[in-house]
């Protein structure tokens, strides 16, 4: 008989764990409402893992690769882009200096001049601007369908989801996880992978403490005066805490404008009028048509964040043996679902995972209190 295991949690990680699990484990997803319902569905969807891990190449090619490779799968699709980073005179030595560095390291990065930026992206004012910083491989994907899309895979491998299940706590027995108490009753397992998102911190804070807080993140999407050209890269503005993509149809989606959240239950989900006026304001000042565009859509929701922006992924030491923990996303869950899936599979076989643990592991930290300063990855740099 296969070993079992419980998710807790059937967001974007608990579904890509279930995918990465079934084919070798008897899993069982329990989430308390239905699935991807939380932050998953409200996501961007901008997949910026190559920019996001510089410093870890093979985490974000693990992850690029992955994406590539899953496209097409049911209704999944994975449209590849490039991004690119608005360039302040004031930064621009600097911003040579950071592409000439990347490069040599074989990431796909360069500098362009205000000239062959304009060349490039017609629809853009780069007048404020020295130049751009171009990620040459990046991309976005509809999350939802992406997280439903992952738990038919994980499903047509056996594993079974309980939606409206809520999990009540952990079941221990002489310092190992026995499975999960459930509002439907006790649910046994040999091992437990705990990817609740923000709520992670309170469900395990008897047993470990883990360094995450929930903070607030914002979209909004804009119908331009005529619709986005073929072409038209993604990107972001460092300073103002936007990032942006196109939409399939020719529309804007801009988001960022995050804060720490201290009522996450009671946080609102729409859009903030500050970050409407912000984004009203200032997406005039860099693109061409965008004067009288219509405000479609906007929408905000809560996800996890620590103290240095990265997940943890890891089987902390001073857990119950068995556990293992997947959260803290901050801002990019959906792009490292498959890391953070082939991380837990690595955990829990021993098998060695294609990229180093250590960015990941909760001893990272100094202490596992969640009073630490809030990094909003959307202000860029
Ligand atoms: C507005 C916005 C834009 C974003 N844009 C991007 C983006 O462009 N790219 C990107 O990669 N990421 C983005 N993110 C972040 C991304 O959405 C999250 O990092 C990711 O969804 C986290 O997935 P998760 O499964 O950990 O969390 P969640 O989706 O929150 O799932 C956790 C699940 O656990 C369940 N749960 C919690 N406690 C229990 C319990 N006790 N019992 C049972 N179930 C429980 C919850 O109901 C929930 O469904 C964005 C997020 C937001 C809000």
């Amino acid at each position: 008989m296969s070993e079992r295991v419980a998710i807790v949690g059937g967001g974007v990680i608990g579904c890509a764990v279930a995918r990465e699990l079934a084919p070798d484990y008897d899993v069982e997803v329990f989430e308390k409402g239905q699935l991807a319902s939380e932050a998953s569905a409200l996501a961007a969807g901008e997949i910026t893992m190559l920019s996001s891990y510089e410093d870890e190449p093979a985490v974000g090619w693990h992850a690029v690769d992955f994406f590539r490779e899953y496209d097409g799968t049911g209704e999944f699709s994975y449209t590849e882009l490039p991004s690119i980073g608005l360039v302040t005179p004031d930064r621009e030595d600097e911003k040579r200096r950071y592409a000439s560095r990347v490069a040599a390291d074989d990431l796909p990065v360069r500098y362009l001049e205000r000239e062959e930026a304009s060349e490039a992206y017609p629809t853009f004012d780069f007048s404020d601007h020295a130049g751009v910083i171009e990620h040459g491989v990046s991309g976005f994907v509809d999350p939802y369908t992406f997280a439903i899309t992952l738990h038919h895979d994980a499903r047509d491998d056996g594993a079974t989801f309980h939606t409206d299940t809520a999990v009540h706590d952990l079941l221990v027995e002489d310092g190992e996880v026995t499975g999960l108490e459930t509002e439907d009753g006790r649910a046994e397992a040999d091992h437990v992978v705990c990817a609740a998102g923000w709520r992670t911190r309170e469900f395990l804070l008897e047993y470990t403490p883990i360094p995450v807080r929930p903070y607030r993140t914002q979209c909004i999407v804009l119908e331009p005066e005529t619709p986005l050209p073929d072409g038209f890269p993604m990107g972001w503005y460092p300073g103002e805490h936007v990032y942006f993509r196109p939409e399939h149809n020719g529309d804007f989606l801009i988001g960022g404008w995050s804060f720490a959240e201290e009522n996450p239950e009671g946080a609102s989900g729409q859009a903030d009028a500050e970050f409407r006026n912000h984004v009203a304001e200032l997406v005039p000042t860099f693109l061409e048509g965008f004067e009288e565009a219509g405000y479609v859509d906007g929408w905000a929701g809560v996800d996890g964040a620590t103290p240095d922006t990265r997940p943890i992924l890891d089987a902390p030491a001073d857990a119950p043996d068995g556990l293992v923990v997947a959260t803290g996303f901050n801002g990019r869950g959906v792009m490292t679902a498959p890391v953070a899936a082939t991380a837990v599979r690595s955990l829990l076989t021993g098998e060695d995972a294609p990229f180093s643990l250590d960015t990941f592991a909760i001893d990272r930290f100094d202490t596992r209190s969640d009073d630490f300063e809030f990094i909003s990855i959307s202000a860029g740099n």
